[in-house]
């Protein structure tokens, strides 16, 4: 059965997000052969519309406002129920991103709609959409459909591949006019914590450092290896609650949750709380002087050894095979 699904694209500083992408591709499952609107909502960002479309969203509806120039769950809520009320889609997406999941249960309550959040799948079988989303801190999955009403899901970033960019496929991209009213709250400026390179929860590769990194400056040698691999530095709560980094780059329950392709944690122990934020990446591989720490359980790859002396060799052996692919 066919269905019009509404996929909001997230921009982020005048580009979409990759789990824009990533949406469209879970909402072309759940449309099964229907349409895909794409929706962006924020000041002047229609442009980013035939993007939307390039990775398979067959138009774009826009909603533009000076009041949506920075996110507010109330103002971009109001943009986002009015395109549903002109669409009536059968199914949204939406990113777990932190705008995701603020945003997605007060759409959920306006609608009084179901949610399924943090999906890290979604298939057609025996004639239903079925998504898988991990439970118990990714302990274990459970697969769910919706036998009522709106198809609505977040989907966690970096899990479901785009669809590969047509640059030469076109798509309506149209505006609808809301009137955003009422703001309880207007957000003057945002001012971004610094951080260097890759956005940790988008990262293929994350280097991640826990207590055992010992200092600030013990964070250097995983940057260093995150440069050469073009990845994120990541952190485990006990190297933030040491001031040895910021709380910006911390995994875990409480923290991030980061799927990459390629984990590698040095001197985390492996707490279950840590475990939470960084389990169901593609491969995983712990740097630890403890052979029996906890973080080894879920390891795809174990080094026993100083990270001080192991991730400096890794960093060299990744730039020679660099120089010679
Ligand atoms: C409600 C709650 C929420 C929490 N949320 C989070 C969360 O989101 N994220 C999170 O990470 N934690 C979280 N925690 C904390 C968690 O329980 C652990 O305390 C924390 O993850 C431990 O951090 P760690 O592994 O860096 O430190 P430790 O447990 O102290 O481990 C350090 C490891 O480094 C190894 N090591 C030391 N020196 C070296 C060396 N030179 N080379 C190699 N290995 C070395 C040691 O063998 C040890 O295994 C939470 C706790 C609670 C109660």
């Amino acid at each position: 059965m066919s269905r019009k699904v509404l996929v909001l694209g997230e921009a982020r500083d005048g580009s979409l997000r990759n789990v824009s992408f990533e949406a469209i591709a879970a909402a072309k499952t759940i449309a099964e052969g229907g349409e895909v609107v794409g929706v962006l909502v924020g000041k002047a960002v229609s442009a980013l519309g035939a993007e939307l479309v390039h990775y398979g969203a067959d138009r774009v509806v826009v909603v533009e406002d000076e009041k949506l120039t920075q996110y507010t769950s109330d103002g971009f809520a109001q943009a986002l129920l009015a395109v549903i009320d002109q669409e009536k889609p059968a199914g949204l997406v939406l990113g777990h991103t932190s705008l995701g999941k603020d945003l997605s249960p007060r759409i959920a309550g306006r609608l009084s709609s179901g949610l399924i959040s943090d999906a890290t799948a979604v298939e057609v079988a025996g004639g239903n959409i079925v998504f898988t989303r991990p439970i118990y801190s990714g302990k274990a999955f459970e697969k769910k459909i919706v036998t009522d009403g709106l198809i609505f899901a977040t989907v966690r970033p970096n899990n479901i591949t785009p669809l590969a960019k047509e640059e030469s496929k076109t798509g309506e991209v149209s505006s609808l006019s809301v009137e955003i009213k009422d703001l309880r709250a207007v957000i003057k400026e945002v001012v971004r914590k610094a951080t260097e390179g890759v956005d940790l929860s988008e990262a293929k590769v994350v280097i991640s450092g826990g207590r055992g990194v010992k200092s600030e400056e013990g964070f250097a040698p995983l940057k260093e290896l995150a440069q050469v691999l073009g990845g994120a530095v990541g952190a485990s709560r006990g190297a933030c609650d040491a001031d040895y980094c910021d709380y910006s780059l911390q995994i875990g329950q409480t923290g991030k949750v980061v799927t990459p392709d390629l984990y590698i944690a040095c001197g985390i122990s492996g707490a279950i709380q840590h475990l939470a934020g960084m389990s169901n990446s593609k491969v995983i591989v712990a740097i630890n002087k403890d052979p029996e720490a906890n973080i080894f359980k879920v390891a795809d790859y174990g080094i026993v050894g100083d990270l001080f002396e192991v991730v400096p060799l890794l960093t060299e052996e990744f730039k020679k095979l660099k120089v010679h692919s």
